[in-house]
């Protein structure tokens, strides 16, 4: 969705169990339904069956403005970061965004 301030190093680690305060940001528009970020994280990402089986963001909020029913935002706590991030880094249209509240920094 966007390089602005993202860290493509960034890992976390797996053993910490540290509890990461993260902002999911949807592209809805510009998903294409190819199902990968289910696969990734399906805590946060679902098929919308009842409009046209593109990916919805569990719980998501329509961002309001300008981009009211395209962006999606949802924030969550969660000591596994790598599931949505990786829903992020499998999305071939780059749809999804994650930043890091605490680190003010997109992760993904
Ligand atoms: S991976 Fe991206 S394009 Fe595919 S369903 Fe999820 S949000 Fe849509």
């Amino acid at each position: 969705m966007t390089d602005v301030n993202l860290d493509k190093t960034y890992e976390h680690d797996k053993k910490e169990r540290k509890v990461h305060r993260l902002r999911i940001i949807f592209n809805r528009k510009g998903c294409i339904g190819s199902g990968h970020c289910m696969l990734s994280d399906p805590y946060n990402f679902a098929w919308d069956e009842k409009i046209d089986w593109k990916a919805l963001l569990v719980d998501g909020k329509p961002m309001e403005g300008k981009f009211q029913g395209e962006l999606f935002v949802k924030e969550i706590e969660t000591d596994s970061p790598h599931l949505v991030m990786n829903a992020a880094k499998t999305c071939t249209p780059r749809a999804i965004a994650v930043f890091d509240i605490d680190e003010k920094k997109f992760i993904a």
